[in-house]
């Protein structure tokens, strides 16, 4: 079910986090446009950090004709992380006849399986709370098994935000949406809240609501996807920056000038030397 918000600046950003998240490493190339999963630091490939080792394995019986499995390794180029992304793709060899010969050609992978880094969770600061990174940390570590469940995840880690950052408690996530947006458009609502990201998280109610109360109506099977799953995590991510991290960061910024203040103050007040 793919997620349409409805304002434009939300809506480009999650299309831009969901082109990035499709360029996995498994899809990844010599001189491709890549995005290390640690550091986030986009860079094109090149020859001596990408390696693929490519076996026809050889086993009978198989249903698949001859399998054939690609790992992909690739070390960033970016000097303060330099990490290893490590992914492998199971395919099978098919034989065609034609008038000329027979050829071989692999199929695109049937299955593949990030290996390293082990989640795509990114390390989150303490400044977000820790029961809201754990879910975080939950719903990246699920979201190819099982995406429903991780969309689930992220819709009670956003109930949770609103809750604590926001200070809205009601029972159900549709009420406490309704409650933020009124703050927002009276002008109310907690620094860093838009009015799109409301509307974003309301998207996420829809899509988390399947998982949450899929067994009231056992025949209606809607499928999430990892891909949109993952579009979730990072609306979660770009929300903690948003609104966690810019508030720990004003903070700071204004405890820095209160202390430079009252330094002054202080060298102010002092006697001076030479003075009685
Ligand atoms: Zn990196």
């Amino acid at each position: 079910m793919p997620v349409k918000p409805k304002n434009s600046v939300i809506a480009e950003r999650l299309e831009s986090l969901l082109a990035s998240t499709k360029r996995s490493a498994h899809n990844v190339k010599l001189g491709s446009n890549w995005t290390c999963p640690y550091c986030r630091h986009a860079q094109v490939v090149s020859a001596e950090r990408i390696h693929d080792v490519d076996s026809e394995l050889e086993v009978h019986g198989s249903r698949l004709t001859t399998p054939y499995l690609r790992v992909t390794a690739v070390v960033c180029a970016n000097d303060q992380c330099r990490e290893l992304t490590l992914s492998a793709g199971l395919s099978s060899i098919v034989v065609a006849k034609t008038p000329v010969g027979t050829h071989r050609h692999v199929r695109r992978p049937g299955k593949s399986w990030t290996l390293l880094p082990p989640s795509t969770a990114k390390p989150q600061p303490d400044c977000v709370p820790e029961p809201l990174r754990a879910d975080y940390a939950e719903a990246c570590a699920i979201r190819d098994l099982s995406p429903k469940a991780s969309a689930t995840i992220i819709r009670r880690c956003l109930q949770g935000m609103i809750r604590d950052f926001c200070g809205i408690k009601k029972g159900r996530l549709i009420d406490e949406i309704k409650e933020l947006r009124a703050l927002v458009e009276a002008g109310n609502a907690p620094r860093g809240v838009q009015h799109d990201s409301v509307d974003a998280i309301d998207h996420v109610r829809g899509i988390g609501n399947i998982g949450a109360h899929m067994e009231k109506d056992i025949n209606t099977i809607i499928d999430v996807d990892p891909d949109e799953a993952q579009r979730l995590i990072e609306l979660t991510e770009m929300l903690f920056e948003e609104w966690y991290e810019a508030r720990h960061r004003r903070e700071q910024r204004l405890q820095q000038i209160g202390a430079i203040a009252a330094e002054k103050a202080q060298a102010k007040a002092a006697p001076k030397a030479g003075e009685p």
